[in-house]
């Protein structure tokens, strides 16, 4: 039987200027947990800097569970400009390295999983997060065209692969396995900048659902080794309240992840990035 992993991340940065709210992100951070727990999954958390200092003793309790634990950065909350992607090689090393060693602080260990915000990047952030220790995780979303934010991933690959050291648009041989967000690669939303991508937040359950669909066909007809479905969503919104909108949202993509999973006799499992890139490193060796 095929299988397909559902791999949630969740950017959590509610201690970020914009947002500044660590309670809402507690209650988030718990609720996320609880729906991912009903569906016997597993799913992965990309901390920011700020967000680990308040939340730490959570994110241990989670991690206790079988959460995975990562890294997120926004390069504003450290005191740099707002973009990682217009910086060079030394400055995203120090920008990086200096978040790591905060996580490190609190965990006793160093991260491996990364996430960046806003995919904002360019060709001399992977080898950066090699450099540093990282593994796997998420910079891309295929199809972003931002360069305000300074996030081109124009033709960038849909699916799991390896970077590449010298061009983060094409697969390579890099010791980093991305894990690009889902995207219908055939829509165009916010002016045409950005394709529609599986952000909880983004649109309701039902809509999600055809983004879904569509992706497990073609990686079934792409044959691709790892099939993975990437959402992603953020703790800033009250996802412990049974009533809230995105928390149902959620719910409902986990519930139409599975329906499809059965109509396409594929076996779907709620997991970790870890877990996917372990499997992933597995069949495919560099
Ligand atoms: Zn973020």
């Amino acid at each position: 039987m095929k299988k397909i992993y559902f791999a949630l991340g969740v950017d959590c940065e509610s201690t970020q200027p914009a947002v500044n709210n660590p309670s809402l992100g507690e209650k988030a951070i718990r609720g996320i947990a609880e729906v991912i727990n009903k569906n016997n999954g597993r799913c992965t958390f990309f901390v920011i800097p700020g967000d680990i200092k308040q939340h730490k003793h959570i994110y241990t309790e989670i991690e206790k569970q079988g959460h995975e634990i990562g890294l997120h950065i926004h390069p504003e909350t450290q005191g740099y400009k707002q973009y990682c992607g217009i910086y060079g090689p030394e400055e995203q090393e120090k920008i990086i390295s200096e978040a790591s060693d905060i996580f490190s602080q609190a965990f006793c260990r160093k991260p491996t999983a990364f996430s960046m915000g806003y995919t904002s990047t360019n060709d001399y952030t992977y080898p950066v997060l090699v450099k540093l220790g990282f593994t796997h995780g998420t910079c891309s979303i295929p199809g972003r065209i931002l360069p305000e934010c300074a996030a081109i991933w124009a033709g960038a690959p849909l699916f799991i692969h390896y970077a590449h050291p010298y061009n983060r648009c094409l697969e390579g041989n890099l010791d980093f396995v991305e894990i690009p967000i889902t995207v219908d690669w055939e829509s165009r939303i916010w002016s045409g900048k950005n394709p529609q991508d599986l952000r909880v937040e983004l649109v309701d359950a039902k809509n999600h659902s055809y983004t879904i669909e569509k992706s497990i066909k073609r990686q079934i007809e792409e044959q691709i080794q790892v099939k993975v479905i990437r959402p992603l969503t953020h703790n800033t919104f009250e996802f412990d309240d049974p009533g809230n909108f995105r928390r149902q949202t959620l719910e409902g993509i986990i519930c139409s992840f599975n329906n499809i999973c059965d109509k396409l006799s594929i076996t779907g499992k709620i997991t970790t990035c870890f877990e996917v890139s372990k499997k992933f490193r597995e069949i495919k060796s560099i």
